[in-house]
């Protein structure tokens, strides 16, 4: 190997022939010397001639003597032009003072110490000064001191050096002035020399690891990873390695190292020293670590997102395809938990999700996997089960799990959650199926008591698929005019006399009869449908209500029309309004427009706006299925609404274990001190009928009364009193 701390050798030196030095002669000159010394003078011109270099004849003052034609097709000058002449006509301007200097000093030897110098040149006939190598061959014969001097010219063998050299300088810039840690191995992996960064990324000094091979530095499983690259190289099987190993630093730390490693060889082939090529990758691959971490979980929560549960999904039916088995797909989804963002903000949001998520991994296998589907709905895998009971089990566990009440950022929240379940074997082909079979079950679960799991069938598909016909077949039909509003009575508790009707929307199908609002309703919200759907039941509910006892004596009853959330949030809302009251000539506040809680939070602020323009325009508000939301009182005293609709759930519990009076009285009390009128929903029996009345509720509707009915029966209605 070279040895890099070596300075590039001088180019040109003096060759001080022998005979200056101790008296015997220089190589080229050695045989002509004692011919010359035997010789006249005179008869010195053809022996110079026959010399095989450039060679000039002086005499002891310096004076040109003679010139061979080497010297002349050198210097580009003519024999008679140098002859004669100073030697100083060959002297380079930048050594002409020296020899004056040397001519005053000493005057006799002067001429044989000229070009004494490195770098040496002699002045050619144009002026150009020609890199040469001088031999300098004194004579003291009778005739006086001479001085035959050799010139040869070295501009070739010069430049070829200058270019090593740099060639030299400028590897060795590139090596030690390297950013890449680098080392140069011997043949038995012996550390000869390392760079700088080298000896920064491991943290030993170049002293510490010259002489080393590199276990010092390696961390000690990967040990052999250096010698099989090095067999490899060596036995000739690769002729580059690139390969990643750990090092270990010498203050601990263990970084990732990509190696590449390539042998320079002789002209034999002969291995003469190995270069590494070192880069720590560390921080790279744990950069590589965690963007695929991130590509496959969920940030939030830190589940397996959509990709990674597809992927699972896809390795656990290949299990099952070659053991046999079945697994389960369960689809989580959180009961009204848009209500928890919007009451209490998305961070406590946020929490309540990790929260859920910390609890599902918690009660479940980790060989399963648990993923974050979207906003509220996680998907859980489950693989190796043995029966769809087991699948079943499963459900209720994580349903009674999620239930357990959390306390986050103060608040004392309680969420539920709905579940769907697929179960799947070997001859489940698609990820897309699964995942649409699994919605239609939990669509089924959330239909009928929220909170419980529902196992998909094959008629959920065909109810799924149904329900997207029938949007298609509920924008039609609104086209054709098949859609109608119905009025159901309001009746005052205590008289039983009608006081106003609420406008609920009804579907005239050819085949399925009337088909009622929460089959359509819910899809028509799905998309732009439910803005026209709620334009048409504001416009023929006010239109219809206008007309209610115009020429009776009674008194006339009010109109409650339900807005979705698209419709109240709409802006168009208020000025669509005014100009139907005008239109209709219906007085404001024979109007009441009925909202629920949720549509009530999505944005506080513009709902107050909304309220602030309605209440202006002297139309009421209801607050519709009240209880069912997460409305704290202070929300209710902010909106104050003139009429609260007491949920069904109140009225008519599921079980009468759930019948609880306290939480009825509570809140018609809290109407009354409000100044808000209560309303009881739903009720269908005396008995709740009465009790309602005995709480001191004013209204109520429900089918002890009567149903909805077509606008043609209103009319026989307006006034009556029912008797119960
Ligand atoms: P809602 O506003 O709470 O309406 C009360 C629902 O309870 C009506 O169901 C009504 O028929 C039903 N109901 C009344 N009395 C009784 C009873 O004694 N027993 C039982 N079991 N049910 C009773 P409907 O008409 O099916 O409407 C369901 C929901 O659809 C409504 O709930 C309302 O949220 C929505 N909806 C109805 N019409 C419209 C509309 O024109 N626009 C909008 N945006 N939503 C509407
Ligand atoms: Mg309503
Ligand atoms: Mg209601």
């Amino acid at each position: 190997m070279t040895d890099l701390s070596e300075r590039p050798r001088a180019t040109s030196r003096i060759r001080e022939t022998r005979s200056a030095r101790d008296g015997s002669d220089g190589a080229s000159l050695e045989g002509a010397s004692a011919t010359f010394r035997s010789a006249h003078p005179s008869s010195w011109n053809g022996l110079l001639e026959a010399l095989p270099e450039a060679t000039a004849l002086l005499d002891g003052l310096g004076v040109v003597h003679y010139v061979n034609g080497l010297l002349t097709e050198l210097t580009g000058y003519e024999q008679h032009e140098l002859i004669g002449q100073d030697v100083q006509i060959l002297v380079p301007e930048h050594l002409r003072e020296r020899l004056v200097r040397a001519r005053r000093e000493r005057p006799h030897t002067a001429v044989a110490s000229i070009w004494n110098y490195e770098d040496l040149t002699i002045l050619g006939r144009n002026g150009e000064n020609i890199p040469v190598e001088v031999s300098r061959s004194p004579l003291a014969v009778e005739e006086g001191s001479w001085v035959i001097v050799a010139i040869r010219d070295v501009s070739t063998h010069r430049a070829n050096e200058q270019a090593r050299a740099d060639a030299e300088l400028r590897f060795r810039v590139a090596f030690e002035n390297n950013m890449a840690p680098m080392t140069f191995a011997d043949a038995n992996d012996r550390i000869i020399a390392v760079n700088d960064a080298m000896c920064e990324m491991v943290g030993f000094t170049k002293e510490e690891l010259l002489g080393c091979d590199s276990t010092p530095f390696t961390y000690p499983d990967d040990v052999g990873i250096t010698e099989s690259t090095h067999q490899r190289l060596i036995s000739g099987e690769v002729e580059q390695e690139r390969y990643i190993k750990r090092y270990l630093r010498k203050d601990g730390r263990v970084i990732d190292v990509e190696v590449s490693r390539s042998p320079a060889r002789d002209a034999d082939g002969k291995i003469l020293y190995f270069v590494f090529s070192e880069r720590d990758i560390t921080e790279e691959r744990a950069l590589a670590a965690q963007l695929s971490h991130q590509a496959l979980h969920d940030p939030l929560t830190g589940l397996a997102n959509r990709a990674l549960f597809e992927d699972r999904l896809g390795h656990a039916h290949g299990r099952v395809v070659r053991q046999g088995g079945i697994g389960a797909v369960l689809l989580i989804d959180l009961d009204d938990f848009k209500g928890v963002n919007d009451t209490h903000g998305h961070f406590v949001g946020d929490q309540l999700l990790t929260a859920i998520a910390n609890r599902l991994e918690l009660v479940t296998r980790t060989a399963d996997t648990l993923c974050r589907f979207g906003g509220d709905e996680f998907l859980y895998l489950a693989e190796g089960l043995v029966s769809v009971e087991e699948a079943e089990v499963l459900a209720q566990r994580l349903i009674r799990v999620i239930a357990e009440p959390y306390n986050i950022a103060g608040f004392l929240i309680e969420q539920r959650a709905s579940i769907g379940i697929v179960i799947w074997d070997s001859a489940c082909t698609s990820f897309s199926e699964t995942i649409q079979n699994v919605d239609a079950a939990l669509y089924e679960a959330k239909r009928n008591v929220r909170g419980h799991h529902v196992v998909f069938t094959p008629t959920m598909h065909q109810n799924a698929v149904s329900r997207f016909s029938l949007v298609q077949e509920l924008r039609q039909a609104f086209n054709a005019g098949d859609l109608v509003m119905h009025y159901q009575p309001i009746a005052d508790l205590t008289t039983s006399e009608v006081v106003g009707f609420e406008a609920l929307m009804r579907w005239n199908h050819p085949e399925r009869g009337w088909v009622p609002p929460r089959d359509f309703i819910p899809l028509a919200e799905q998309s732009d449908l439910i803005v026209e759907l709620g334009s048409f039941a504001l416009r023929e509910s006010i239109r219809e209500a206008s007309k209610w006892a115009e020429d009776s004596s009674s008194r006339r009853p009010y109109v409650t029309v339900n807005l979705s959330a698209r419709q109240f949030l709409d802006p168009g809302l208020v000025p669509t309004i005014k100009r139907l009251l005008r239109e209709s000539s219906l007085r404001p506040e024979f109007l009441i427009l009925e909202i629920t809680e949720s549509v009530a939070l999505i944005d506080i602020d513009e709902t107050m706006t909304v309220l602030e323009h309605l209440g202006n325009l002297g139309v009421g508000i209801a607050l519709d299925d009240f209880g069912t939301g997460f409305s704290s009182l202070s929300y209710l005293a902010r909106l104050n609404p003139r009429i609260i609709k007491i949920d069904q759930s109140f009225v008519r519990p599921v079980d009468d274990s759930l019948r609880n009076d306290t939480l009825l009285e509570t809140i018609i009390s809290m109407g009354q001190k409000l100044d808000m009128t209560t309303l009881a929903e739903g009720i269908e029996t005396e008995p709740q009928f009465s009790r309602l009345r005995r709480l001191g509720c004013e209204l109520g509707q429900g089918y002890l009364f009567s149903a909805a009915v077509p606008n043609d029966q209103v009319e026989a209605m307006v006034g009556q009193v029912f008797t119960t």
